[in-house]
């Protein structure tokens, strides 16, 4: 699970289940469906952005992780990544009374001994994003469970937001897009026809912001381009990430301000975040780039700097890491 150089990889071991927690629990219960090994590698990267799959073993647990990344409300998920503050306050009052809430560390030496306590549950957090401190911390704190936040360190201080919310706000959101959008990729040009859904209205918005990337449909062109979108841009690296979004950033006339609700942890929030000892800071990449994509020296830079940029911001090193 945590190999020698301090990465949780995700990947399932008969002792470990990596359970990615959503706002709906029938739904969580369908994507472990969908994630049998069968289905994995094919659901895997072309519709989740962002290291949100269930990683499954056959036999039953030891232990869960439970993988969380926004606790907010929001009017738009089409990436699944957001459990609203009350229901992850339920959750968390679950975990306090009838699981064990153990620190990553302390499951891992667990492990390594062969007594992990029966219901054992770590909680984490991927990405990097600041309500990971504003929203999730003071939960947390109320009942007393500790946590890992996996940070993307690329993004400290930019006050910007990943580059799945930026499509996610250029492409769903009520804005007017150009009718035949073209976006190059890779030297290559791409051309959409949006028809009626270049103009996408706040009624129409509303009727599909339900609308997330696991869904069999696409109710309209907008949902396809993003879906088209996304499947390009994801094995990119992050300069040409930037490139392709510039351009309906472009033909959409400049970019609105990232909303604050969803901006990346600064330098400050992650000391913040770590004080008073019941949340731990794990890396998470520096671009959040899918690794496979990328050379062998890029993937060690990208491990290696994300660290050692977290442990410069805390002023100590540790160990957790997370590469998805
Ligand atoms: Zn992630």
């Amino acid at each position: 699970m945590i190999d020698e150089s301090g990465c949780l990889d995700g990947n399932p071991t008969d002792d470990v289940r990596l359970v990615h927690v959503i706002e709906d629990a029938t739904e969580s219960d369908r994507r472990l469906d969908m994630e049998e090994p069968r289905h994995r590698e094919a659901a895997r990267y072309r519709q989740t952005p962002a290291g949100r799959e269930v990683a499954v073993s056959d036999a039953v647990p030891t232990a869960l992780i439970l993988m969380y990344h926004r606790v907010a409300d929001v009017s738009t998920d089409p990436h699944l990544l957001c459990v609203s503050p009350r229901r992850f306050a339920e959750q968390l009052e679950i975990l306090r009374k009838h699981a064990r809430p153990m620190r990553l560390h302390d499951l891992e030496q667990a492990l390594s001994r062969g007594d992990v306590p029966p219901w054992a549950v770590v909680v984490t957090f991927d990405d990097g994003y600041a309500d990971t401190l504003l929203d999730a911390k003071p939960l947390l704190e109320r009942y007393d469970i500790p946590s890992t936040a996996f940070v993307t360190s690329g993004y400290l201080g930019s006050g910007g937001e990943f580059w799945w919310d930026e499509l996610d706000r250029l492409v769903l959101g009520p804005k007017e897009l150009p009718e035949t959008p073209r976006i190059g990729v890779e030297g290559r040009l791409y051309e959409w026809s949006l028809g009626e859904a270049a103009r996408y209205t706040e009624a129409a918005f509303r009727q599909h912001r339900g609308w997330d990337l696991e869904r069999e449909e696409d109710p309209t062109p907008r949902q396809r381009l993003h879906r088209a979108l996304h499947a390009l841009i994801l094995p990119l690296a992050e300069e040409e990430r930037r490139d392709v979004l510039a351009q309906p950033r472009v033909q959409t006339g400049g970019s609105s301000p990232a909303g604050t609700s969803r901006r990346t942890l600064s330098s400050e929030e992650v000391v913040a975040l770590a004080e008073g000892g019941l949340i731990e800071i794990g890396s998470h990449s520096v671009t959040h780039t899918w690794l496979p994509s990328l050379p062998t020296a890029r993937q060690r830079d990208e491990i290696g700097r994300s660290k050692a940029d977290l442990e410069s911001v805390l002023g100590r090193p540790w160990r957790a890491s997370r590469t998805r």
